[in-house]
């Protein structure tokens, strides 16, 4: 190992690039192990212009991989700059491979449909370089390549051979001092080949060592070293003295080598104080907010599925309030305001019939109270028919205390008068009583009445539509002890206090004798009508949550699969597991933010459209605009997490492969 000011003093000499023995074997379960590469040395100096050759399945990306840090040699060492390497040791080569190595591949492999200087700055990104810096990096680059004027045009809309320019503007952006490019002219015409090739050799005059891989012969006559590689071995390595037509560059080359030693060091104590001011939280968050804009239909798609989810928990949620709002209501409408009463007129100290309204309306809390006594059965006629029913009789507001809803003839007001009737509309409608504005009377076991009214809803005592109901008469004890019903209607909740004070307000000496029915207990029942609703309601939310991180989880991994050769690019450039995973994280997180803005908006609209087509009123609890971002971004991280995770272990050498 060479002291440190050893390998200054040393430092033209010394090889960037030391290999030796380097074998790789490829070894995957149920195939035959692949030897790519069988014992590679290779001394490569700071300055040279190297063509890789030979053909394919020979082992060139292979080599290029391990070169670039990118692969790990099964075998053998590999001393970069006078360090030993390993890829495997991650941080350490992520950095290593951030500050020193540029690559190029056939594949471009650029941020699609971001602005082309983002790709460029992505490598001085993941070094912690502050903004203005990157950006007039960034500047110089594209501007060496020819390419000012594209720097902010879409990578989507530019050509083959502007691309790879804004690939080399990546790879030279941050002053790498060894450009790796594999096959970086497979997919270009002639002219656009051309066009890379002297970027590159202008990059090698600058002083960067450049190792090309490629099929075109042109190229590795530019070179002034051929490297031949077949078979996983080491061919042929020629130095051509002077390729033809300039030996000028030859000249040139040797003497960079020399400014080229002077200028890196410095650009390396420039690294040493970045690289501990990693990638900037801010610079991510941009990112991954770019990354997520460039892919409008996916984006779209992704965001729906957050919406949807989001959409059902709000309305759920908030149909759930409003829904026990109205079991509430419907409860305190109906159940828990009656109360009634039954005695008999035998019981000594019974109350005066006619007492008993008033009596009963005197307690507090209750709104209506009147006394029904059933009669004997008997013919209830008109002058066209007659039926053999069982008439009651009312004393006090019947109307209210029932809950009945009364066709009221014009001129009737109050309870019913002695004389007076009620009779049920399914009644009237046998009784061929079509209308009541002319005080028509019924005959009721031979006694005259008027009828004041026809019962239409009748909630409380059903059957009293098939029945008629008439105002009190004097002679109802004639007969002997008879029983009698109170009907109350307290207001909302009074019905418990009502039932208990009841029998003392109707008979102070024997209370006993009085059996009240009053709604058990409401409050519990209510409760559990309640909690039924609510459990159903949280059931179902909790099944469309799962439902929609399924299938949000499913989307950013076939995203993630579609996008292994930007992840494996942005690790080459020096991207750590943790940061990749982290983008991954972000950008569903944004994609849950969004989609739960507008699941909040559809959620509202929905609880909207059921309650008012249910006539409920609408329940909006502002605590659903939090929810719902929260939601969303549970979701999407929920969503992103497995994909982060698969995104954070993709290995860039398999994925950068074209
Ligand atoms: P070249 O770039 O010269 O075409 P490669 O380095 O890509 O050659 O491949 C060398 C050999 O290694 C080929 O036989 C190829 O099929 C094999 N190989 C490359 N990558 C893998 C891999 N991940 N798993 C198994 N075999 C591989
Ligand atoms: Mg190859």
């Amino acid at each position: 190992m060479p002291s440190k000011s050893a390998t200054r003093f040393e430092l033209v000499d010394v090889a960037l690039i030391r290999l030796r023995g380097v074998r790789r074997t490829y070894s995957s379960p149920g195939s035959p192990d692949v030897e790519a590469l069988r014992g590679i040395d290779l001394d490569i100096t700071q300055g040279e212009f190297v063509a890789v050759v030979g053909p394919s399945g020979g082992g060139k990306t292979t080599l290029m991989n391990i070169l670039g840090l990118l692969d790990d040699a099964t075998s053998g060492t590999y001393v970069l700059d006078g360090g030993d390497t390993r890829a495997s040791d991650g941080r350490r080569s992520s950095s290593e491979r951030a500050r020193t190595i540029g690559f190029i591949f056939q594949a471009f492999h650029l941020l699609e449909g971001r602005p082309a200087a983002d790709s460029v700055e992505l490598n001085l990104l993941y070094r912690g370089m502050r903004r203005a810096e990157r950006r007039e990096k960034v500047r110089r680059a594209i501007d060496s390549v020819g390419l000012s004027d594209r720097a902010f045009q879409s990578t989507s809309t530019l050509s083959g051979g502007q691309r790879q320019r804004i690939a080399i503007a990546r790879a030279i952006a941050g002053d790498a001092k060894l450009i790796l490019a594999d096959e970086p002219t497979g997919n270009l015409d002639s002219a656009n080949a051309a066009r890379v090739l002297d970027e590159l050799q202008r990059i090698n005059h600058e002083g960067a060592t450049v190792i090309v891989v490629t099929h075109s012969t042109e190229v590795a006559e530019r070179a002034r070293r051929v490297i031949h590689i077949a078979d996983g071995k080491l061919v042929s390595d020629v130095h051509q003295v002077s390729s033809g037509s300039n030996s000028e560059s030859d000249s040139a080359g040797q003497s960079l080598q020399g400014s080229a030693s002077s200028r890196f060091p410095r650009a390396r104590e420039e690294e040493d104080a970045q690289s501990k001011g990693r990638i900037r939280f801010v610079d991510m968050l941009r990112d991954a907010w770019a990354s997520v804009v460039s892919r409008k239909f996916q984006t779209l798609g992704q965001g729906l599925a957050v919406a949807i989810a989001v959409a059902l928990t709000i309305t759920t949620l908030g149909l759930s309030a409003s829904a026990r709002a109205q079991v509430s209501a419907t409860f305190d409408a109906h159940l828990n305001r009656e109360v009634s009463a039954r005695w008999s007129t035998g019981v000594p100290n019974s109350p005066p019939l006619e007492t008993i309204p008033e009596r009963v309306e005197q307690l507090s809390g209750v709104d209506a109270a009147a006394a029904v006594i059933d009669l004997r059965a008997s013919t209830v006629s008109t002058f066209a028919e007659s039926r053999q029913i069982q008439p009651h009789v009312a004393i006090g507001h019947i109307a209210a205390a029932a809950r009945l809803s009364i066709d009221e003839a014009p001129w009737h007001r109050g309870p019913l008068e002695a004389g007076e009737a009620y009779i049920g509309d399914l009644l009237a409608k046998d009784l061929q009583l079509s209308s009541i504005d002319s005080a028509p009377t019924i005959l009721v076991d031979g006694i005259s009445y008027v009828v004041a009214g026809i019962i239409t809803e009748s909630s409380r005592l059903p059957l009293l539509r098939g029945e008629v109901v008439v105002g009190p008469r004097d002679d109802l004890t004639a007969g002997g002890p008879i029983d009698v019903t109170m009907l109350a209607v307290t207001s909302a909740g009074a019905a418990q206090q009502v039932a208990k004070q009841l029998p003392s307000a109707l008979n102070p000496f024997q209370p006993e004798q009085i059996v009240v029915a009053a709604p058990t207990d409401s409050a519990q029942l209510r409760g559990q009508v309640e909690q039924g609703v609510q459990t159903t309601l949280i059931a179902f939310t909790l099944l469309a949550l799962i439902v929609a991180i399924a299938a949000l989880m499913n989307a950013t991994l076939l995203a993630v699969n579609a996008r292994r050769g930007e992840i494996g690019m942005r690790k080459a450039l020096g991207a750590r597991d943790r940061q990749i995973g982290t983008l991954i994280t972000l950008e569903s997180a944004y994609i849950g933010f969004v989609g739960g803005v507008a699941g909040l908006l559809l959620g509202m609209a929905a609880i909207l459209v059921v309650t008012v087509t249910q006539r409920w009123a609408p329940v909006f609890d502002v605590v659903l605009l939090p929810l719902a971002i929260a939601v969303g971004m549970i979701v999407g991280a929920g969503g992103g997490g497995l994909a982060s995770i698969r995104a954070a272990r993709l290995r860039p050498a398999e994925n950068l492969r074209s």
